[in-house]
């Protein structure tokens, strides 16, 4: 086997998967939870909420909690129990400011 495509083709994956789970510029935390559990399944963490604070926010270091204090003990349930869409036709996001961790205009939050 030879080495050099087996690294080349690693390095494909990595970027892809990098692409894949890299929030997109303005996008918020709800419309990047459901593109990108739309490719890949929740893995029962709050993997991807964690990634979007760290490229996003990485200042609001009480997301997770925040998120967790209303029934979001993972990305799917972030998505099931923290925010609700306001339609079935939640792409593309809207934008929300940079930094900025609130929904766009496609999602309201429960209670
Ligand atoms: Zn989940
Ligand atoms: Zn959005």
């Amino acid at each position: 086997m030879n080495i050099s495509i087996v690294a080349e083709a690693e390095s494909i994956i990595r970027n892809l998967v990098g692409e894949l789970t890299a929030p997109r510029p303005r996008e918020c935390l709800p419309c990047y939870l459901d593109r990108v559990l739309c490719d890949a399944r929740c893995d029962h963490t709050l993997r991807l909420t964690g990634l979007y604070r760290d490229a996003v926010a990485p200042k609001a270091t009480a997301l997770e909690e925040r998120m967790q204090s209303r029934g979001g003990f993972c990305d799917c349930e972030v998505l099931m129990n923290v925010y609700e869409s306001k339609s079935d036709h939640v792409y593309p996001c809207l934008g929300v400011r940079r930094g900025s961790t609130q929904p766009c205009g496609l999602w309201h939050r429960w209670g």
